[in-house]
């Protein structure tokens, strides 16, 4: 289970909420559409509509990394509302409070992370090259 303990978990869970706010402002500023779904007072359902929305992320870099940082929060309080969080995805073991500090949204550990991104690498580099 996770060795994380409550005040560290409310911490990161700050730390996450803080920044879907930056990215949620962000992606406001950049699409006058959402700035008025904003002005609204429109969050979590807009939100939603924001992950539907393809043609929101499909022409602006900044706005697809953004939601895709969105998603990331939402898929790590999803976490944290089962019970999950900070434990690793592919090996069940905790991750470092070291490590979530610096990526609140870690869903694997180090090690883990390092082999997907290894095999993540060795599929999108030819051979050969
Ligand atoms: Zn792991």
């Amino acid at each position: 289970m996770a060795t994380l303990t409550q005040a560290q978990i409310t911490h990161l869970s700050k730390l996450m909420d803080e920044r879907y706010e930056r990215e949620r402002k962000e992606i406001a500023t950049v699409t006058q559409r959402a700035r008025e779904q904003l002005d609204e007072g429109v969050s979590a359902d807009w939100v939603d509509a924001a992950l539907t929305e393809s043609t929101l992320a499909s022409d602006d870099a900044v706005i697809k990394q953004d939601v895709a940082d969105i998603r990331d929060i939402l898929a790590a309080r999803e976490r944290l509302s089962a019970g999950v969080y900070g434990i690793c995805t592919d090996c069940g073991e905790a991750i470092a409070y070291e490590r979530l500090l610096a990526y609140p949204t870690a869903k694997r550990c180090i090690h883990c992370q390092r082999l997907h991104e290894r095999d993540k690498a060795g599929r999108e580099i030819p051979r050969g090259s």
